[in-house]
């Protein structure tokens, strides 16, 4: 039962995170699991203004990511391995999700990141 479960939960994000999208082949490091699939999600309907938050794993200065958005999508909208690689983007990103959802502003969400994430 739970398997099932988590097997509707895992495609119901395939099937939502293919919707607008131009080409639907997405790559298959999307579907590595399901929280990764819940990222890219997430990084797909929230967008670029996720960039206005960091990423800790190191991505900003290694990678020229501006922010979180960057971690799962390029500049021109084009699925990035990185974030499927990262448990620390996938995190930060579900937390943002969650504060936003919650109506936590972006400075407090900034410093809440930074408490769990940064150094
Ligand atoms: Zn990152």
């Amino acid at each position: 039962m739970k398997v099932f479960f988590l097997f509707l939960l895992f495609t119901g994000c395939a099937l939502k995170l293919k919707q607008g999208l131009k080409n639907k082949h997405l790559p298959n490091f999307i579907y590595s699991s399901s929280k990764t699939c819940k990222a890219y999600f997430i990084a797909k309907n929230r967008g670029k203004t996720l960039n206005e938050y960091p990423c800790y794993c190191g991505c900003m200065k290694f990678n020229g990511h501006k922010g979180l958005y960057n971690c799962f999508f390029k500049e021109d909208g084009t699925p990035d391995e990185h974030g499927s690689e990262c448990d620390m983007c996938i995190d930060e990103i579900i937390k943002v999700d969650e504060e936003l959802k919650k109506g936590t502003n972006k400075e407090e969400i900034k410093t809440i990141l930074e408490r769990e994430f940064g150094e």
